[in-house]
């Protein structure tokens, strides 16, 4: 392969481009991102960079020794619109054209948006400027902050709010969020969390709109109620960025059909990170987003699949000062064991616990509330277990 193109120049794209020189690479390497910034970190956006913990310069993913070290040309600030797959040329909104011999899709996830949210004083959280935008509204005095949606981002941006002293209430429109990740028991338990900074927590009803003629005033609720508000933040989860593959020929369905090594129908395209469904599975986590592009590189360079990705899914989160750590795949039904600390008034006791989740005598997951070193070991042990076992020595 003469050129390979990056499409998106965030956390897995930086990855790839690692990869690709990493693993021999020595082509023309090109990188293309529609943000104007060099790759930086996510999580921090919702956590320290929000409380002001940490500065922008905590984010950087990578500095100027290591990008000269990749010899890439990087293409920042323009969006790809376009992949023609049979003229191996990916289509650039400012209407040049990259012509290449391998692609790595690395285009992530954008914020899902309600309607209302021109209104001034509505957010969401996915990018920097994102988080410029909230943290310098946040620093105008005490705001009446309503956040919607109590996943992960949701709750981590209610607790950076609370820490900052303002008034938050968090919107779930289901009984409980976070039962996809964690089941209906441990979900219950993290939810009151938010007690932990004196958050109101709303559940069982959706958003009916917001109100405002400049700046958000209010939020109403499909129950009929209003709550007062001058900062929203909108968390209400992510989708894929594929809408400038539309016209290629890959399948797409909520993110990029690959197999398990992250390849796509065809061998020269490989995707990775929160964009790719990689053997029907598409997750939102960082470490998956690292751990990928080896495989995919791998596979591309060789133009088969010779490697695939089976690591056991991770993610952590922090909120109220507490830190979760969840790792394995659980399904509806595992039963749950608390194997170290406990939980006291439906919420994580002082110094937090360990929860295994199990099925037939097997653990299938595990999630830490402050508990990282048994959580470490418990995680081992699961990838252990999933390993394809080793042929016997003769
Ligand atoms: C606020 C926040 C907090 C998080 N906290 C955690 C956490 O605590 N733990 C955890 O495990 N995970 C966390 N995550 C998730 C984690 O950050 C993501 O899984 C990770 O960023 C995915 O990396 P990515 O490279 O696949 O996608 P992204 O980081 O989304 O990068 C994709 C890049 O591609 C660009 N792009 C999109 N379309 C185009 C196009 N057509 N042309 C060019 N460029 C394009 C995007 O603008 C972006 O720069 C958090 C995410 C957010 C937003």
């Amino acid at each position: 392969m003469r050129t390979v193109t990056v499409v998106g120049a965030s956390l897995s794209g930086l990855y790839a481009a690692r990869e690709l020189r990493a693993q021999g690479f020595d082509g023309r390497l090109v990188i293309v991102g529609d943000e104007p910034h060099r790759p930086y970190d996510r999580p921090p956006l919702s956590k320290d960079f929000l409380t002001g913990a940490a500065d922008e310069d905590r984010l950087a993913l990578t500095d100027a020794e290591e990008t000269a070290g990749l010899d890439a040309e990087w293409l920042l600030g323009v969006r790809a619109r376009g992949l023609d797959a049979r003229a191996r040329t990916v289509l650039l909104g400012d209407g040049r054209t990259v012509s290449t011999d391998g692609l790595v899709i690395a285009t992530g996830a954008s914020a899902r948006r309600l309607p209302g949210e021109d209104l001034t004083g509505v957010h969401t959280l996915r990018t920097l400027d994102d988080a410029r935008a909230l943290r310098e509204e946040l620093t105008r005095g005490p705001r009446r902050v309503v956040v919607i949606g109590g996943g992960f981002i949701g709750a981590e941006t209610a607790s950076s709010c609370a820490a900052l002293g303002h008034a938050v209430t968090v919107v779930e429109a289901a009984p409980l969020a976070l039962v996809p990740q964690l089941g209906t028991e441990m979900a219950a338990v993290c939810a009151a969390l938010h007690r932990r900074g004196s958050v109101d927590l709303v559940t069982g009803t959706s958003v009916a709109a917001l109100h405002g003629t400049a700046a958000v005033t209010a939020v109403t609720l499909s129950d009929g109620r209003a709550l007062p508000a001058d900062v929203v933040v909108v968390g209400i989860g992510a989708t894929p960025n594929t809408g400038w593959l539309a016209s290629s020929a890959l399948a797409l369905h909520d993110g990029v059909l690959c197999n398990d090594g992250c390849v796509t129908a065809l061998p020269e395209v490989v995707a990775v990170g929160d964009v790719a469904r990689v053997g029907g599975v598409r997750a939102e986590h960082w470490t998956s987003a690292t751990e990928q592009p080896r495989a995919a590189v791998a596979n591309l360079l060789a133009g088969r699949t010779v490697e695939t990705v089976r690591p056991v899914p991770y993610f952590w989160s922090d909120q109220y000062g507490a830190r979760l750590q969840f790792a394995g795949r659980r399904q509806e039904g595992d039963t749950v064991q608390i194997t170290e600390g406990g939980i006291t008034d439906g919420a994580p006791a002082e110094g937090g616990f360990l929860a295994r989740y199990e099925r037939d005598g097997r653990t299938t997951a595990v999630l830490s509330v402050d508990r990282p070193r048994p959580f470490m070991r418990a995680r081992r042990e699961l990838a252990r277990a999933a390993a394809p076992a080793q042929p016997a020595a003769s």
